[in-house]
């Protein structure tokens, strides 16, 4: 128990939940079959809310008035400027709550309510600004067609979005995809994962006032293999934006093939490889390996779960590693000097010891940590594996969890071999001061996003998504908002 200098027992007031219900066609309204669900504070377990939960009939009700919208209302059809402006409004009220958005994710998500008020809602506003500002350059091209025809191209939008997200980022993802979605001009239905329904109803309740019209945005909540499978393969949704597990990912193609053979977008796990060169700053490379799996719990598609670490400093790097994680502190996300919460429920948090265990019987040298943290709640000591072996299952798997696999390579051409031997590519870190070392790794490692002497920095403007088995398609970024929109060419005589 020499983890934490925080409060376990939770120095925070709930903050008021105001809203439980779905949100369709403008209005919070309950299920049509009355049912609810709970959800639950990682801190304790204690329920704190009762969610509406949708079914296959409230998804259509959803859609239909998606369709509606998008059929006959105005926000397809207004300028881009118009729309724009109309985000730019819902950026600003997003900003006037702040705090009660990242005390929403910490009561729901375990995460750290100081991080959300300085990164993840920021980030949120960040990223509807800067769609905002795209939406009124979104244009086609003239083009000169053989045999005495001119043409030129439209980019409509695609019509009506389904968006499945998962828990570990709720306010986010929500914005990742909603914001190039609106610019675009489409409407949609978004389903939040069940561990985390609280903040997408908030925000669809600021969309209106900020005078997105009613049908645009409509929110349902419930369970994937209910409400999201409903959506994933309803008839009338043109497009699904999907962040979640590759199981997950799968299943969404299916039901795409299966029904209307929607578009699919898809944001699947990762196991990404920090790699450590001899030249590095020690010290600086433990900082930046801690905070790459322990940040957000490890609960981080992008998390550095596998670091590799060049012989040379091998030794000295896993003593300081050790001595970084015993400092890392575990506690009430709400306590402002803590550094990491709750996992986000029970199946979760049982799902990480059960990897921790896996490690063990593996052969791997557990270094540190590898047990629950504290009495009650799903706290789980920060744990480090040492003599990981490529083909142990803590290596391969995503366990989205604070365990590190710690491994000793000798060349450039090991590392890289090894960094691409799993089935992710999501991302990758490089620590060396030898730019063309860095740059060789950044170019042979295939993974959608290369961090050098650096990890988790992010922007609106930098596109992300993953090579292999971690998905398709980009999010972020200009380009993005294509995924939401159709080209159609138009041709005439000259
Ligand atoms: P999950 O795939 O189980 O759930 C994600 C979402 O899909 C939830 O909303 C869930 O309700 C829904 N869902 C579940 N079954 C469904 C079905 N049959 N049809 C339609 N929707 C369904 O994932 P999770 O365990 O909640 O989240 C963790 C995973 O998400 C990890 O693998 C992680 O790497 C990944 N993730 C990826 C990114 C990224 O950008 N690449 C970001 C965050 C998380």
């Amino acid at each position: 128990a020499n983890h934490s200098k925080g409060n376990s027992k939770g120095s925070f007031e709930l903050p008021e939940i105001k809203f439980t219900k779905h949100f369709i066609n403008g209005q919070f309204v309950d299920s049509i079959s009355g049912k609810t669900f709970e959800t639950r504070d990682p801190r304790n377990g204690e329920v704190i809310a009762h969610i509406a939960e949708g079914h296959k009939e409230d998804i259509d009700l959803a859609v239909k008035a998606a369709r509606e919208a998008f059929d006959h209302g105005k926000w397809p059809r207004m300028s881009g400027y118009e729309r724009g402006r109309i985000m730019s409004k819902f950026a600003d009220l997003i900003e006037e709550h702040i705090e009660e958005l990242a005390a929403l994710d910490g009561v729901d998500g375990g995460k750290l309510f100081t991080i959300g008020k300085i990164m993840d809602i920021p980030g949120c506003i960040h990223m509807l600004r800067y769609y905002a500002g795209a939406a009124d350059k979104i244009h086609g091209e003239t083009l000169k067609i053989a045999g005495e025809y001119q043409g030129h191209t439209l980019k409509e939008p695609i019509g009506v979005a389904g968006i499945i997200i998962p828990w570990n980022f709720p306010s986010t993802l929500f914005f990742v995809k909603v914001s190039p979605a609106l610019a675009a001009g489409c409407t949609m239905v978004v389903k939040p994962a069940e561990q985390t329904p609280l903040s997408a109803l908030f925000y669809a309740h600021l969309a209106k006032q900020a005078g997105i019209p009613d049908g645009v945005i409509n929110v349902v909540n419930g369970f994937g293999s209910e409400a999201g499978a409903a959506l994933a393969s309803h008839m009338d949704v043109d497009k699904i934006a999907f962040t979640g597990s590759p199981e997950v990912g799968r299943l969404i193609m299916k039901a795409s093939a299966e029904s209307n053979l929607k578009t699919v977008s898809l944001e699947l796990g990762g196991k990404s490889p920090l790699i450590i060169f001899d030249d590095a700053d020690v010290d600086m490379a433990v900082n930046l390996a801690r905070m790459a799996i322990f940040f957000n719990k490890g609960e981080i598609c992008v998390a550095g779960s596998r670091v590799y670490v060049q012989e040379g400093i091998y030794d000295e790097f896993v003593k300081k590693a050790a001595e970084a994680a015993k400092s890392w502190v575990v506690g009430d996300p709400f306590d402002p000097t803590v550094q990491q919460g709750p996992q986000v429920d029970k199946k979760q948090f049982e799902r990480v010891l059960k990897y921790i265990e896996h490690g063990k019987t593996e052969g791997a040298t557990l270094l540190t940590g590898g047990k629950p943290y504290g009495e009650t709640g799903y706290y789980i000591e920060p744990t480090i594996f040492t003599d990981v072996k490529e083909n142990m299952l803590i290596a391969q798997d995503e366990i989205f969890g604070p365990v590190m696999s710690l491994m000793k390579f000798k060349t450039v051409e090991e590392a890289i071999e090894r960094a691409n031997c799993t089935r992710y590519g999501l991302a990758a870190g490089i620590v060396t001061k030898d730019l063309n070392i860095a740059n060789w790794v950044a170019r042979s490692v295939r993974a959608g996003t290369i961090w050098i002497n650096c990890y988790f920095a992010f922007d609106p403007d930098c596109p992300f998504g993953g090579y292999k088995m971690s998905g398709f398609g980009r999010d972020q970024g200009l380009h993005a908002i294509e995924k939401y929109l159709q080209v159609k060419s138009v041709i005439t005589p000259l």
